[in-house]
């Protein structure tokens, strides 16, 4: 079985050096929140997740859940664990204490979902699909359907769930046909099969609130005519007590390759009764509410099943002796993390797990600012930065995930591909994350397509990276970092300007580098990430020696040795489309 240690240090780290962002400075209700709050509140997570979450992992692998005449049943010990993690509210972390949250910034939520992530995958998204839906209620449904609904959410005694996949209409979902009709009272009866649907059946909560896209006869084709609704599994009385049964039951349950102590339910909706939530066809847009905050969180993910890759990678290689290394002199056998390759395996995890937390801990703070600074134009300006950043953060750390948590297998030998040591399941766990939440090349393709072109988003961007750079440019030793930086902005922008060009009047060349573009700008975003710890290190190297000098050399490992993967993506894709539109595959 794995270990798991929540790395609250680093997190601290992140909080207390690198809050950058003036706007997020600005938000009042947030000021109370200092550096001893946040590191309580990370002490407390850090230990329900290494005591009872993570022990879950193996449970849940080894003991899918079930279905049974009708119902769906979680795996031992899911239940009690929920209970507890909901008597000590950490469903509601992040929610307003209007409906009983406790007003947490995405900061600091952003640190508890990448440990729940670590410790348990299929736990965690029992409750995280109820986060969603409680935005999208909360940003779409009217005050009735919001007091009757969020404090129970709020509170995990129901939970939540997204339903958008049928058989025939995945990323496409244009081509939905479950139907809505409308009552006189102003209520809907919804029919149709949903498919894939995480947390659709479980027994953990006392009831569960489906958000759910259909049609409604008469309205436009294609995407235009999708209209959104919320549709309890069973039916609430006006005080929020618990009323009949609804008409949506649980068809069976999917068989996966991992996160297997997660239910993926086909759906039946026969006459199910349900509220639109936001207007008639304008469904997707409120949806893209849940589903922009919940492609983040998928990101994050990514982030901590790696960390959890590489923490058992490192204890393995510091306990696993086999051969000798080049500088053995007692000609004694070595542990294995003396040997140069695999030593490049755990840098190559760890820089790139340490710059992407540091990623998310600052689009966290561009989503806090979008979603409560004062001013709109500021407001406005951060939801730029979120909508570019998006992306990027859902495929590039979830695809990061894969490459980690592969690797860790590899260090692991023969041990890391059966199943004693729990790392295989890690990367099957993992192997979902490119696909849900709409797929890792339709993501690029919406950042290409929508984001970077006919677009000034990424300007403002790159503009923020070199004023960070300018700021130093006299420091001596920054400048190693700050140039190969600065050259990879000029690919970044020679790629971009490519991508235009090639607009115009080649579109299959640009659809077919969308992928490449998409990590050159993960890549990008991690040395900007990267280049604020180093600047921040060499500041503070005299307060703790050992922690900063481990935070530039990783730095130097990622600039050396990790961007020159944006030279090939670039040189790759430019190499256009020619053999991939003329292959006949026969
Ligand atoms: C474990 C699990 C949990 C899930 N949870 C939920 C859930 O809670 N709610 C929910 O609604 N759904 C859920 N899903 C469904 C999931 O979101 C979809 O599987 C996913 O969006 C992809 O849809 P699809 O499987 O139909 O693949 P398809 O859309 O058929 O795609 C197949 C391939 O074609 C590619 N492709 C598709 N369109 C394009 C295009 N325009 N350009 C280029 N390439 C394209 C895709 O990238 C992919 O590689 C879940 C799925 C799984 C397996």
């Amino acid at each position: 079985m794995t270990t798991y240690n929540a790395p609250v240090e680093e997190m601290m780290f992140l909080f207390n050096n690198l809050k950058d962002n003036k706007n997020y400075n600005e938000i009042e209700k947030f000021k109370e929140i200092n550096s001893d709050l946040v590191k309580d509140i990370l002490d407390q997570a850090a230990k329900i997740n290494q005591e009872i979450v993570h022990p879950l992992a193996k449970i849940g692998d080894e003991n899918p859940c079930i279905y049974e005449n009708g119902i769906v049943r979680s795996p031992p010990g899911y239940k009690e664990a929920y209970t507890k993690f909901i008597n000590d509210g950490w469903t509601s972390l992040s929610c307003d204490p209007k409906y009983g949250g406790q007003g947490m910034p995405k900061t600091v939520s952003t640190f508890f979902e990448e440990m729940l992530s670590s410790a348990s995958l299929s736990f965690k998204l029992y409750s995280e699909l109820s986060i969603g839906a409680y935005n999208c209620i909360l940003h779409h449904a009217d005050e009735k359907i919001k007091n009757k609904f969020l404090p129970k959410i709020v509170e995990g005694k129901w939970s939540g769930t997204m339903c958008l996949t049928e058989s025939q209409c995945g990323t496409d979902l244009g081509l939905i046909k479950t139907k809505a009709t409308k009552q006189e009272d102003g209520s809907f009866l919804l029919t149709g099969q949903k498919i894939f649907i995480t947390s659709g059946d479980h027994d953990l909560t006392e009831n569960i609130i489906h958000l759910v896209l259909a049609k409604i006869p008469g309205g436009p084709s294609g995407t235009k005519g999708i209209s959104l609704f919320l549709v309890p599994k069973f039916n609430v009385n006006d005080d929020s007590t618990i009323g009949s049964r609804n008409g949506v039951n649980t068809l069976s349950i999917e068989s996966k390759m991992g996160i297997k102590g997660s239910p993926t339910c086909v759906l039946n909706f026969d006459n199910a009764k349900g509220f639109l939530i936001g207007e008639e066809n304008k469904g997707l847009s409120s949806m893209f509410t849940m589903m922009n905050l919940e492609r983040i969180i998928v990101g994050i993910q990514g982030l901590g099943i790696a960390e959890t890759a590489y923490q058992n990678s490192l204890a393995y290689a510091k306990e696993r002796k086999q051969g000798k290394s080049n500088n053995n002199k007692d000609n004694q056998t070595d542990f294995i993390i003396k040997h140069a390759d695999i030593r490049r395996s755990l840098l190559n995890m760890k820089s790139i797990i340490e710059g992407q937390r540091s990623l998310a801990f600052w689009l966290s703070q561009q989503v806090d600012v979008s979603l409560n600074h004062p001013e709109k134009k500021i407001r406005e300006s951060a939801d730029e930065l979120v909508s570019l950043m998006t992306p990027v953060i859902k495929s590039f750390f979830t695809d990061m995930g894969t490459e980690i948590t592969n690797e860790a297998i590899q260090v692991f030998g023969g041990y890391g591909y059966t199943k004693d040591q729990g790392i295989e399941q890690l990367y099957r766990d993992n192997r979902i994350t490119p696909i849900y939440e709409g797929t890792n090349s339709v993501q690029a393709i919406d950042l290409v397509f929508r984001k970077v072109l006919n677009n000034k988003i990424l300007s403002k961007f790159i503009k923020l990276i070199k004023d960070e750079i300018k700021d130093d440019n006299n420091k001596i030793e920054l400048k190693r970092f700050s140039k190969i930086l600065e050259q990879n902005l000029f690919l970044l922008l020679e790629f971009t300007k490519w991508l235009e060009d090639k607009n115009k009047n080649n579109k299959d060349d640009v659809s077919s580098a969308c992928n490449d573009f998409l990590k050159v700008l993960g890549y990008i975003s991690l040395g900007y990430s990267w280049f604020k710890t180093t600047k921040i290190s060499l500041e503070k190297i005299k307060e703790n020696k050992e922690f900063y000098e481990e935070k530039i050399n990783t730095a130097k490992y990622f600039f050396d040795k990790i961007f020159p993967r944006i030279e090939s993506h670039y040189q790759s894709a430019k190499s256009g489309s020619y053999s991939i539109m003329n292959a006949k595959f026969n």
